[in-house]
């Protein structure tokens, strides 16, 4: 049985001190195999081995839609039955598909070793693999390892545990460096071009976490201060903290107002002037607010439900009221992280019903008895509710596309108002 509790705080300054809708039951949301998707992208010397099953490996072959032959970076050490019924040492096996596959791949620098639902279930060690693995391979391959699975992992927290896994491995910075800034979370190649030109407009420099290349892992220590571009890396914050960097409390980086005030939180860090915050900003900033505008006229005033799936639900919800006018039914998020949350709530409109966790029954009658114009939801739940005549949003999509800054404020604005124009042509 699910536990309810079904109270909310009617709160002064945004939804800061919100008493979330609290549901523990059955959830609709992809595992943390899933970041694979995206980060095998990003570090583009590394290899993502998910040691599980035939399921596992169809998830991230059709959600990746890569062919096999066009040697991805990622692949399944299947555990089949001999392994499950103990006639088959599994260690040795993983082993030997280690040594297989780095032969073949001279390119891998950085292995991963991701455990999922059957490892799990077999308690196997991926640790002390990974362990083994290292002794034979480093420095040649540095070998790591983190969970993806579900039983532990929901969507984008794969991405959460697959950086905290890098943390301890960073070189140290020395105690006596200057201030250094990196920003964290996997973003697409383009938004870490135009974030990284307009921080050095602002005469900054900036490390990214995770890298382009695992050769080129950002150094860090207590003088490293951290913007986290996701709000999903609440392991990999802890992490970074326990190096001794200093995270910069900020929204994040999506719609004008997140970016400019997420850039701000730099600026302000590292005592860039008014003017120089401004000349920097102002033209891509300009341009955003006007193409948000033509937006604004098919949003306003459109009621729309958002179910838990990636943690970026509440700032989703805050650039879709503040900066496109649309109504929040209900802010559905996996995990209510307080403080990477708190300027995001300061934000929302007071009352905004925000829920954590998820009992999916429960929220499917919460939806179709508040029958709002557009949800944003898991691509299992999108099929019934559009058969239902409600209008979805994959929210994978906002996932696997590049949304953040300015440049890209009006396309994650047309994720929105798409859905809504289709719906209307179909109707017409
Ligand atoms: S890790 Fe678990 S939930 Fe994810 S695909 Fe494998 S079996 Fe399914």
């Amino acid at each position: 049985m699910s536990s309810v509790i079904p109270i909310r705080a009617e709160t002064t300054a945004g939804c800061t001190d919100v008493v979330p809708l609290v549901e523990r039951g059955q959830r609709e949301v992809f595992c943390g195999l899933t970041g694979i998707i995206w980060m095998h992208r990003k570090i583009q010397d590394a290899f993502f081995l998910v040691v599980g099953s035939r399921t596992c490996a169809h998830l991230i072959q059709s959600a990746a839609g890569v062919m096999i032959f066009a040697e991805p970076r990622f692949g399944t050490a299947i555990i089949d039955e001999r392994d499950l019924a103990g006639l088959a040492d599994v260690h040795e096996e993983l082993d030997r598909v280690v040594q297989q596959l780095l032969s073949r791949r001279p390119d891998i620098r950085l292995l991963f070793l991701v455990g999922s639902c059957p490892s799990e279930v077999i308690k196997l060690d991926l640790s002390r693999a990974a362990e083994r693995q290292n002794q034979i391979h480093f420095p040649a391959v540095r070998v790591l390892n983190y969970s993806g699975s579900g039983i532990e992992t929901t969507f984008t927290q794969g991405e959460d545990a697959c950086l905290a896994a890098m943390v301890p491995g960073l070189p140290a910075a020395a105690p006596q460096a200057t201030q250094s800034l990196m920003v964290v979370g996997t973003l697409a190649d383009v938004v870490e071009d135009q974030m990284r030109s307009l921080l050095e407009r602002m005469g900054l420099s900036v490390n990214f976490f995770p890298p382009r290349n695992s050769q080129s892992m950002p150094e860090v220590g207590s003088n490293t201060r951290f913007l986290l571009a996701q709000p999903f890396l609440a392991d990999t914050a802890r992490a970074l903290q326990s190096r001794g960097a200093q995270h910069l409390p900020a929204p994040f980086p999506l719609g004008v107002e997140g970016t400019t005030a997420w850039l701000q939180a730099a600026a302000s860090a590292f005592g860039v002037a008014p003017e120089v915050f401004e000349n920097a900003t102002a033209a891509p900033r300009q341009r955003a607010e006007k193409a948000l505008a033509v937006q604004r006229q098919t949003l306003q005033g459109q009621r729309i439900f958002f179910f838990p799936d990636s943690q970026l639900e509440i700032p989703l919800a805050r650039f879709v009221h503040r900066e496109l006018g649309m109504d929040l039914v209900e802010v559905g998020t996996p995990y209510l992280h307080r403080q990477h949350m708190a300027q995001e709530l300061a934000w929302l409109p007071v009352g905004t019903r925000i829920s954590e966790g998820q009992d999916v029954d429960l929220q499917l009658e919460r939806c179709l008895a508040d029958a709002p114009d557009l949800v944003v939801c898991g691509l299992g739940l999108a099929n019934p509710l559009e058969a239902k005549g409600i209008t979805t949003k994959w929210a994978i999509e906002l996932v696997f596309t590049p949304i953040q800054g300015y440049e890209q404020a009006v396309d994650l604005a047309g994720l929105f108002s798409r859905p809504l124009k289709r719906r209307l042509k179909l109707a017409a």
